[in-house]
């Protein structure tokens, strides 16, 4: 394939990213940055990229074919629009917009234009994930009906814009994209009917340093999604309940454990003694009923991102982020916030794609 010529706008720490690993997909030449501080532009040179002085000189570069947008949130619109009416694809950093609104201004704009348009939903790529989708549709947990996910650290949220309401800060928008997308491509074969968001405040007021997000899908399936940031131990980072078994990772480095049940009914439960009685109902299976087995981390490349991005704007393949697949993520999310404001469950006319 003949390689793509893009250059980034916004060399802050994804930026930064971008500039290496497009280059490292091996699909594309990286031309050049733009960022609005001069100081970023100057690092750029220092690492031996061209920074272009500004946005209308990158922009104006006839040879460049993509751009790669990852600045703050509230400017991914407008950006996103600017660069495809200059004629350039785009490949725009997540949360690509703060309301379904606005996102289908830019799918209007990438029709108007006849540009390719994408959104880098890298986490796709995510080992943990990629094995709780394989525990789901292998069906060996039998009718799946509880999914958790979790990211939960301890260091607050960060203190530069992701603080701030006006720049689109917030951990929904910011790691709940994430983890939304990652659990529509797991439930892959049901609709959500409604949900409920609570939203946590313990270190800052203006925007959510952590959730808990509740999707109730078709069939009796509660899909739980939580991020928090005051969070000394972590709970697992994935865990899957079925009729027929259970699924978890406990870090986003383990391999996905499975204990799935061969026989209901058990004749000798030994009682757990817990200072204040006995119980059976609660007592854990031995082997006798349960198999334990793993599905290990699969080969995973991050880098296929832009390798399928950069083969679908020479027409030799369909984007793997699609647009129906952003607006469903997008509509989600505004449902949270609305959930979160009620202080009560939003039903959904969800549809899956
Ligand atoms: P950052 O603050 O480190 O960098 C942003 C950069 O954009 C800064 O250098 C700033 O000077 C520059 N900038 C601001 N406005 C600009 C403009 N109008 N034109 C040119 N440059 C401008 O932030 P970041 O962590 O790099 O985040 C940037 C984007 O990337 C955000 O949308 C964020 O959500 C996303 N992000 C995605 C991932 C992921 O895994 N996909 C990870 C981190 C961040």
């Amino acid at each position: 394939m003949e390689k793509i010529n893009v250059a980034v706008i916004g060399y802050g720490g994804m930026g930064g990213w971008h500039t290496r690993h497009l280059l490292e997909s091996d699909v594309a030449t990286l031309c050049g940055i733009y960022d609005i501080k001069e100081e970023r532009r100057q690092l750029a040179r220092e690492n031996g990229i061209y920074a272009y002085d500004s946005l209308e000189a990158l922009l104006g570069d006839e040879k460049i074919e993509l751009v790669t947008i990852a600045i703050p949130n509230d400017q991914h619109k407008e950006m996103s629009i600017k660069a495809m009416a200059a004629g350039k694809h785009v490949i725009c950093e997540k949360p690509v917009t703060l309301s379904a609104k606005d996102l289908q201004e830019i799918f209007d704009a990438a029709d108007k234009y006849g540009r390719l348009f994408t959104t880098h939903q890298n986490r796709r790529w995510d080992c943990d994930y990629l094995m709780m989708k394989e525990a789901y549709a292998s069906g060996k947990l039998g009718n799946v009906f509880g999914v958790e996910s979790r990211y939960q650290g301890s260091r607050g949220i960060p203190g530069d814009w992701r603080g701030q309401k006006k720049y689109g800060g917030g951990m929904l928008l910011d790691w709940g994209v994430h983890l939304i997308d990652q659990m529509l491509g797991i439930v892959y074969d049901r609709r959500i009917e409604s949900l409920y968001c609570k939203f946590d405040h313990i270190t800052n007021d203006e925007v959510d340093d952590g959730f808990k997000l509740d999707l109730y899908f078709e069939g009796g399936l509660t899909a739980r999604i939580e991020v928090g940031t005051s969070h000394f131990v972590a709970l697992p980072r994935f865990y899957m309940t079925g009729t027929g078994g259970s699924a978890v990772v406990a870090d986003w480095r383990d391999a996905c454990k499975l204990v799935t049940c061969d026989q209901w009914f058990e004749k000798d439960v030994k009682p757990v003694v817990t200072s204040a009685g006995l119980t059976k109902t609660m007592a854990p299976r031995d082997e006798k009923t349960t198999t334990e087995s793993y599905i290990e981390r699969p080969v995973s490349d991050v880098h296929d991102f832009y390798r399928n991005y950069c083969k679908a704007i020479r027409g030799e393949a369909e984007m793997i982020v699609t647009h129906a697949q952003l607006m469903r993520v997008m509509k989600v999310m505004e449902a949270a916030f609305k959930s979160d404001e009620l202080g009560m469950p939003v039903k959904l006319e969800d549809t899956i794609c």
